[in-house]
């Protein structure tokens, strides 16, 4: 496995055995899914805010949790990954019962309540549309400053945003709130407990986003 694993990292895998043991204090555990794409990156942005971020890959893998991250990677084989595991009605019913949810880019495209370019299923947890890979190929992945819409959230320092073959929200419905944009385009939403970015905050150093996903799930920004 790679790095940021094992005991004292506060990154853990399933089947590690420690699952089940408090933490010191009160450190929020949260789960990474798991199943492909850059959940390493992310659990070892989690643990910058002193949460305990473990790896998902069965239902069984989120219980007890204090928030769940779908990260990205490519939403196609994600879903077969789940296809007959129970993992998409459970993540499903931890929304609808108010989990802190953070999805980036690839995992927007997951929890999108329709997707386009090519359409493909979804778990209709996020009131938006999104159209896949419509800032074009790898090659013209990109990382480019945003405009913060909401700096009580987000802070007034410059937020990076890492564009890889990232899907672009068209149509977001009315209780989705938007919190920073790509020129016009809305880049980071919320709907309840429910935070989704297009881009990759993981892959920023200290990005306002984690710090925002971490408070929601009572750890420190
Ligand atoms: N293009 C990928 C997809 O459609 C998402 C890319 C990403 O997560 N970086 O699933």
């Amino acid at each position: 496995m790679g790095k940021g694993r094992g005991p004292g990292s506060g990154v853990r895998g399933p089947g590690s055995g420690d699952e089940a043991q408090p933490e010191r204090g009160r450190r929020p555990r949260v789960a990474v899914l798991a199943l492909q794409g850059d959940y390493e990156a992310h659990a070892r942005a989690l643990v910058e805010h002193g949460i305990v971020a473990h790896q998902a890959r069965t239902v069984a893998d989120l219980d007890g949790i204090d928030g769940l991250v779908l990260p990205g990677g490519e939403s196609t084989t994600m879903l077969k990954l789940m296809e007959g595991t129970g993992l998409a009605d459970r993540v499903r019913e931890l929304a609808a019962t108010g989990t802190p949810l953070l999805a980036t880019c690839a995992g927007v495209i997951l929890i999108a309540r329709e997707v386009g370019n090519p359409p493909q299923p979804s778990l209709g947890i996020l009131d938006v549309k999104v159209e896949r890979n419509a800032y074009g190929r790898q090659a013209e992945s990109t990382v480019t400053t945003l405009t913060v819409e909401d700096t009580a959230e987000l802070g007034d320092a410059p937020l990076e945003g890492v564009f890889i073959r990232a899907p672009r929200i068209v149509a977001p419905g009315p209780a989705v709130e938007v919190l920073a944009r790509r020129s016009a385009d809305p880049v980071l939403v919320r709907q309840g407990r429910v935070l989704a970015a297009t881009f990759h905050p993981e892959l920023s150093a200290r990005s306002a986003v984690i710090g925002l996903f971490a408070a929601m799930t009572g750890g420190r920004r």
